[in-house]
This record gives structure tokens, sequence and C-alpha cells, in this order.
């Protein structure tokens, strides 16, 4: 599981995440939901290790990585505007980082290859990103973070630039991928739609601070307050 205590996290005087607490079980596909500007891609960064709360403490399977390097955290993330490396081959963007782990040859061949048929981009080894549709390239992207075996899987609003009809393909395979492999995923979106749709477990977050944990039903049958009311019932 991942266990966020008591973060806190100001940027100069503005408080973008006010003493938030929320545990996040393992092997669950939970959203990070709320409107923009809330804290969601702040609080994915600062469990990613790209940012450093100013209070508080990660856990991440019971181990402290509050002051841990990404690298360290056993996490994949997957990005909106995704920087993928423009001039290697979908094969080899997914294979870099196994490759810079110095992982064997046949090891990384192996992996590339069932990453690739996992993510249906088999047949689209050796184009580049550019050659991609976006969703092609957002599955690429999965494929690249899922390489490495992390144990979290944190994805911020990974369909965002996309149209609706590839959003909700892409919706539905990531809910298929989550039951195939099972690592504990955070996606980070706005659209309430999308994380009662897909979501075990949402994390209703806004002005900083979480308004509500619970499962879709939870949330939509005992809304915690006026906010999350308005948020995720129906729509009248
Ligand atoms: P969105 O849905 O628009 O992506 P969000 O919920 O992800 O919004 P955050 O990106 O976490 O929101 O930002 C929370 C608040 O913190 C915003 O008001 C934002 O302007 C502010 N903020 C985020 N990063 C920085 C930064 N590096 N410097 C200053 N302010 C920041
Ligand atoms: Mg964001």
């Amino acid at each position: 599981s991942i266990d966020v205590r008591g973060v806190h996290k100001k940027f100069g005087d503005f408080v973008a995440l006010d003493n938030v607490s929320v545990t996040i079980p393992a092997g669950g596909l939970t959203a990070l939901l709320g409107p923009s500007g809330g804290g969601k891609s702040t609080l994915l960064r600062i469990i990613a290790g790209l940012e450093e709360a100013d209070a508080g403490q990660v856990l991440i399977d019971g181990v402290d990585a509050t002051h841990l390097p990404p690298r360290k955290r056993n996490v994949g993330f997957v990005f909106q505007h995704y920087a993928a490396f423009k001039h290697l081959s979908v094969y080899r963007n997914v294979a870099f980082g196994l490759e810079i782990r110095k992982r064997p040859a046949q090891e990384v061949r192996a992996r590339v290859h069932e990453l690739l048929e996992l993510v249906h981009l088999e047949q689209f080894a050796d184009r580049l990103p550019a050659q991609l549709s976006g969703g092609q390239r957002q599955r690429m992207a999965l494929a690249r973070a899922l390489a490495v075996e992390p144990t979290v899987l944190l994805l911020d609003e990974p369909f965002g630039a996309l149209d609706a009809n590839v959003r909700k393909e892409l919706r539905d395979w990531l809910r298929r991928l989550h039951d195939e492999v099972s690592v504990t995923t955070i996606f980070v979106t706005h659209d309430q739609e999308e994380a009662m749709e897909v979501a075990d477990q949402i994390v209703v977050v806004n002005e900083g601070r979480v308004e509500q944990i619970g499962t879709p039903d939870e949330l939509y049958d005992a809304p915690a307050n006026d906010f999350v009311m308005r948020f995720v019932g129906p729509v009248t």
C-alpha cells in the first residue's frame, strides 16, 4: 500500500497540499479526482519522488520513502505530455529502462516482446514515436513504465489529450491491463465519469485537501459533503 501521512506542500505562500493523509491499498486501481488546481498532480509527484513535501511522510509498502529519489521507489510513471525518445524506435524506447539497468540482452528482448504484446503494439516495434497515433503512444509510455516491474504505477491524466473515443478505449484497456498485471495503480483525472467507471477507489482532492475516499458506489450513495455531491453526483 501507499501511505501518505500529513503531507504539506507550499509553493511560495500558496498552500498546494494542506495536511493530506490517505492510504492507497496495494494492488488496487485508484483515481485521484478533482477540479483543476486542486493538487492532484502535486500529490502524485510527491508519491513519485519528483517533488519533496515540506512536511509529512510517504510510505510505500511499509518503507519510508519520504526522502528516497524516484529510482529507489520502484515506481513507474506516465504523464500527459509524455516525453519519449524521438530518435529511438518503439522497441528501443521500451527497452531503455532495462538497458540502463544492465539487464542481459536476452532477458531484455524477451521482456520487451512480452510488454509490446501486452499493449498490443507488437507490429509497431520498429516505428518511431512520431509514427504512432496518440493512443498508441500512450500505450508505448505504459509499456515503458511497466518495463522495470514497478510495484507502483502512477499515471497523470495519461489520456487527457486524446479524443473521447480513444479515451474510452484506453480506459477499458487500462482496466483490463490492471486486472492482468495487478500493479498498484494511481491515475489522476478531473473526469468524474472516467473515475467512476474505471477505479476501485476514488480519492477526491480539492483545494489541497482530501474531501473523501471511497469506492465509486460509496461516493455516489453517501457523499461526505456538498462538494463531493456536486462533483460526483448525478447531473441534475
Ligand atoms: P490540473 O487538473 O489542472 O492538472 P492539479 O489538481 O493537478 O490541476 P496541481 O498541478 O497539483 O493541480 O497544482 C495545485 C496548485 O499548486 C495549483 O494552484 C498550481 O498553480 C500550484 N502549483 C503547482 N506546481 C507549482 C509550482 N511549481 N510553482 C508554483 N505553483 C505551483
Ligand atoms: Mg494536474
